[in-house]
């Protein structure tokens, strides 16, 4: 495994592999990451990842100074993974003075999180372009447990036509649900414990729906009773919204539904999804 901390020594080492999966992250992996990792090893010839704590993607005063960081560990997991390069740049290789380029991707990141996190999504767009132009992947693999982020991912190819195809994987999950998150660190045992109720309340909205209710204000309601009844956790939004358009759905037509939420457990804001229908 190489692992490169400049663009040039990238593209130098990027050019001795043909097709290339690539799964960018922001580090202190898990099993999530993992899994990208594997299947861009499996489906391609060579596999790729990036580590890169993107600092336009916070807001001032957000978490970018204590996101947690542990490269060494990271390094010999993405090694156990098989993964052929590794892209670890500073923010001056990424960002050098003079800067001064955004994408801006509208509609599907306008809502949600967009409207939480205010160039949130800017931030996203611009970084992964950038690390689609050093890494030149084939295939690109992404979560759905940042669903709307995948959205964007998928809206920025399209719209600018880069030559990559994505891919989005299924939410690994901790054995009470809890997707695994590098946020999760945050989290005392309390809070913890408190935290496995995002992944109850969006189960709950998504047996509604099963059981035939299609009327969104009745399944947000139901994860939003779920929500109430965790005294540590404060509710941000419940979303069920178009999984295309991500805009907030009145009834879950045949098109399904995108249930999503974002939850605030002590220090950590955590995100869930899933999609129904
Ligand atoms: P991050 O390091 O949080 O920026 O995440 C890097 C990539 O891993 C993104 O595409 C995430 O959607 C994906 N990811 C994060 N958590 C999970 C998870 N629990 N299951 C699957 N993919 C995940």
């Amino acid at each position: 495994m190489q692992v490169l901390k400049t663009k040039a020594a990238f593209r130098a080492a990027r050019a001795g592999f043909g097709d290339l999966g690539f799964a960018p992250t922001m580090g202190f992996l898990h099993e999530g990451h993992l899994s990208l990792m594997r299947r861009a090893k499996t489906e391609n010839g060579a596999a790729a990842a990036s580590i890169f704590v993107n600092p336009t993607q916070f807001a001032p005063g957000a978490d970018f100074d204590r996101y947690p960081r542990a490269l060494e560990r990271d390094l010999a997991m993405l090694e156990g993974a098989g993964i052929d390069l590794v892209f670890t740049p500073d923010a001056a290789e990424m960002y050098p003075d003079g800067f001064d380029a955004s994408i801006h991707i509208g509609g599907v990141s306008e809502g949600l999180e967009g409207a939480a996190r205010p160039s949130h999504f800017d931030g996203v767009a611009t970084v992964v372009s950038k690390l689609f132009n050093i890494v030149q992947p084939t295939r690109a693999y992404f979560g759905q447990k940042d669903a709307q982020q995948a959205a964007v991912i998928n809206k920025l190819v399209r719209d600018l036509d880069i030559p990559v195809q994505i891919v989005i994987a299924d939410t690994v999950r901790e054995a009470d649900g809890l997707a695994m998150s590098s946020r999760n660190s945050y989290l005392d045992p309390a809070h913890r414990q408190a935290a496995s109720v995002l992944y109850r309340a969006i189960t709950a909205a998504k047996a509604l729906f099963e059981a035939g209710e299609r009327d969104a204000a009745i399944l947000r309601a139901a994860a939003l009773r779920i929500l109430a009844s965790e005294p540590l956790a404060q509710t941000d939004y419940v979303s069920i919204a178009d999984p295309h358009t991500l805009r907030e759905l009145d009834a879950v037509g045949p098109q399904g539904a995108l249930i999503s939420l974002a939850v605030q457990i002590g220090p950590a804001r955590l995100i869930d999804n899933l999609l129904v229908g």
